[in-house]
């Protein structure tokens, strides 16, 4: 049975915009020793901004088209951000053939065309070589046909209160705080820097995110709790196989709801912060 506590411990925690589906999470909160984090969405806005378009043998106007049309069935963050920078709305009669490929990009028939977007990696895949690029950004490359289109050049930003509240969860009581992302090294280690994180781990795919979970498992001592959060997409895996999983409410998705123990609905890690006073206060009284 769940001690009566803990449900005045919900009702709290959901007067400060954060959901716990049970009084068991709180507990589990309370124990939190390793913190895991997504970035898009979770440690940065999750609103990119286009700060270079390279194309190879077309305009940027058609680079930009073309990027705006195969995205425009998805929900990732870097698809919303290459639509807004577009600013047209995708007649989508012309897209057919819809296809997500989870970390990577989508692909789709433009026009009776194939169109890619996505990684360097997902370039590779199709066997075509892609330039050097600028280190510093995320890059969303285009193809259509047998043909390499162009990258375009996007750039994120933390959350205003990312650093101050993971400096937080540390005073409450993380031991460790990592950073789990598919985007490329350069622009992870950026984000971390800004954000203060212990341990950054790039390029992994949905899959690979939920072994180094597995991992970071096994570091966890005794009685305490690993922690992942996420917007969930691409990562509700993850989010099903820590002790804790945490969902961006507003930006997030329907499966990051559904696949999270506990969701925070204003998206500010602020309030992870208050929510785990709470269980720590709950539990006080609990006891
Ligand atoms: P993150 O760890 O940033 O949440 P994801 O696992 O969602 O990353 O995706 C990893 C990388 O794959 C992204 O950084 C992006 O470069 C690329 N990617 C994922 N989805 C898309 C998409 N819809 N369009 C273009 N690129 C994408
Ligand atoms: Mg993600």
């Amino acid at each position: 049975s769940v001690p009566m506590g803990y449900f005045a411990g919900i009702g709290r925690a959901s007067r400060a915009g954060v959901l716990v589906k049970g009084g068991n999470y709180l507990e589990a909160l309370c124990h939190a020793e390793i913190a895991v984090f997504d970035k898009t969405g979770t440690l940065t806005r999750g609103k990119f901004r286009v700060v270079k378009l390279a194309p190879v043998s077309v305009s940027d106007k058609e680079l930009l088209e073309y990027a705006a049309l195969v995205e425009s069935l998805s929900s990732h963050p870097v698809a919303r951000s290459i639509r807004e920078a577009w600013g047209g709305s995708a007649d989508t009669t012309r897209i057919s053939e819809y296809t997500e490929l989870p970390g990577k990009g989508v692909r789709a028939r433009v026009d009776g065309q194939s169109v890619w977007a996505g990684t360097r990696i997902l370039m590779e895949d199709l066997g075509l070589s892609v330039p050097g690029d600028d280190p510093g950004e995320t890059v969303v490359h285009v193809a259509k046909g047998g043909a390499y289109l162009g990258g375009v050049f996007l750039r994120d930003t933390l959350k205003k209160d990312t650093a101050e509240a993971l400096r937080a969860l540390k005073s409450a009581g993380v031991r460790k705080t990592v950073m789990l992302t598919g985007d490329r090294e350069e622009v992870a280690a950026r984000i971390g820097k800004e954000a203060g994180i212990d341990e950054v781990v790039s390029g992994l795919l949905p899959i690979d995110k939920v072994s180094r979970i597995e991992v970071l498992l096994k570091e966890t001592s005794p009685g305490r709790t690993l922690l992942y959060a996420g917007d969930g997409i691409n990562d509700a895996p993850a989010l099903r196989r820590a002790d804790v999983g945490v969902a961006m409410g507003a930006l997030g998705s329907d499966a990051a709801m559904e696949a999270a123990d506990v969701v925070i609905m204003t998206d500010e890690l602020s309030s992870l912060v208050s929510a785990m006073k709470i269980a720590r206060s709950t539990r006080r009284i609990v006891q």
